[in-house]
């Protein structure tokens, strides 16, 4: 007992040095990106005048299954990286479970969450090509924050617009962007015409991911020298992202042990997927058995109870058509806590794995993720963040089933990010504030009808 390790770390020479790439190794691979104009299949070149070319080009990438890091993120990423596997004894002894539960720590990036390794990657595309501003969109804050600090390594201005009602419920995530040097706008706003024709049409929007990320590109797209980030969803961010299983696979081999589930919660994708891809490589490639699970919010269930389709990233349809599982982009999810994960669609490749029968999805009601939250706490001694108390619930399901079938299974799952700059929404949850949100299925089918087929 006494003897045994609870932490797994790796020396910095062992943080990887290349991103891994499913979408080479994917049978089928996902279905193209569609230009929002013509309907036709994208070529990086359409994607110059959002992205950093470079970027650009990786969200395109079918071929590749391994990008090099380059020198200069890598340096970076040694600030904080490799991030702790640790094994949750703690709560492992709560449950009674058999389970073995293990966790990749995220949150120990300076900016707390899982965010930073995209934008590092993305910061310094964008300044090697002689970009001098970006615009982004966040929601609870975690991608704002993470950019504004990655921003300002490179030397370059950011603007941010942040969803109104987490720029309201989240005052001090504002404070830390300003803090890196950003500058932060409630969205939606009176300064794009995308934040106009909403706020006209609906004076008290408390605004959602889609209509920021539709301020943040057109300002992207309308100023000289500016670019356009974005902190889940697209391939290359996951791709960025994939640094967290490839740590994960080498610190699980130092356990002895390998993962029977892999878990992470599902906003857009990227988390899910950074985690996830290193170890599914190994299904698809040599026939491994591992489970994949996604939890994502009941109250915005586009795996579960959504669509696959083409649709739009964003609100005004700014973006490419994107063929993936959607509850439609005009759809504005309730005001749970868990920020991050109030996104109306997924990723491409996650769409096609899921539809594939690759992964599995489930979804987790608001009360339950703050109650698995707190026994984490409590037993790990670790606040997480809202999103990433989905992953705990889901994590604790399978622990429990593991007690009733007596199996010794390995569970590992992500923690994305910690919750100390949420502590207003822990508090609502013990002071008996919080709700669920029920959605019917009428609900999600008026709302897909209303949007049609795009293609
Ligand atoms: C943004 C965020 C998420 C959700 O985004 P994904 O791209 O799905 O990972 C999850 N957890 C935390 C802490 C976040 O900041």
């Amino acid at each position: 007992m006494s003897n045994r390790t609870k932490r797994f770390m790796l020396s910095e020479e062992e943080i990887p040095h290349y991103w891994y790439n499913i979408q080479a190794d994917m049978i089928n691979k996902p279905m193209p990106l569609l230009h929002p104009g013509t309907k036709q299949p994208l070529k990086p070149e359409d994607l110059y005048p959002i992205f950093a070319k470079e970027l650009s080009r990786q969200e395109l990438n079918q071929k590749d299954a391994w990008i090099e890091i380059p020198e200069e993120v890598r340096e970076l990423y040694k600030n904080y990286r490799c991030t702790p596997l640790v094994r949750a004894y703690g709560l492992e002894k709560e449950l009674g479970t058999p389970a073995h539960i293990y966790f990749k720590n995220e949150s120990v990036s300076p900016v707390g969450s899982h965010k930073l390794n995209s934008a590092i990657a993305q910061a310094y595309y964008c300044k090697k090509e002689g970009v001098t501003n970006i615009t982004t969109e966040t929601g609870a804050g975690q991608w704002g924050a993470a950019l504004s600090y990655a921003a300002k390594a490179f030397g370059l201005e950011l603007a941010v617009y942040m969803v109104k009602i987490s720029y309201e419920q989240k005052p001090y995530r504002r404070s830390i962007m300003q803090t890196f040097g950003a500058q932060v706008t409630a969205s939606p706003s009176m300064s794009t015409r995308a934040g106009k024709d909403i706020l006209t049409a609906h004076p008290n929007y408390q605004g959602s991911l889609g209509t920021a990320i539709s301020e943040a590109i057109e300002l992207a797209t309308t100023t000289p020298n500016c670019k356009y980030t974005l902190g889940s969803v697209l391939s290359h961010v996951t791709l960025h992202q994939t640094v967290i299983g490839l740590e994960a696979e080498k610190q699980m081999q130092m356990t002895g042990e390998y993962p029977d589930m892999v878990i992470g919660c599902f906003g857009g994708g990227s988390n899910f997927g950074g985690i996830s891809f290193p170890f599914m490589r190994h299904n698809i490639l040599e026939g491994k058995k591992t489970r994949f699970i996604a939890a994502e919010p009941a109250s915005c269930p586009k795996l579960t109870r959504g669509k696959f389709q083409y649709d739009f990233g964003d609100e005004a349809g700014y973006t490419p058509l994107l063929p993936m599982f959607t509850l439609g982009h005009n759809f504005a999810p309730a005001n749970i806590h868990a920020g991050g994960l109030r996104y109306h669609g997924a990723g491409v490749i996650v769409s096609q794995l899921l539809k594939d029968g690759l992964m599995e999805a489930v979804d987790i009601e608001q009360l339950d993720s703050f109650e698995a939250g707190c026994l984490f706490a409590q037993t790990e001694g670790i606040i997480p963040a809202p999103e990433s108390c989905h992953a705990i619930a889901a994590a604790i399901q399978e622990a429990n089933k593991c007690k009733e079938s007596g199996e010794e299974k390995v569970i590992l799952f992500n923690l994305s990010g910690h919750g100390l700059i949420d502590m207003v929404s822990y508090d609502k949850y013990l002071s008996g504030d919080l709700v669920n949100y029920s959605l019917s299925d009428e609900d999600i089918a008026d709302n897909l009808e209303k949007i049609g087929d795009l293609v």
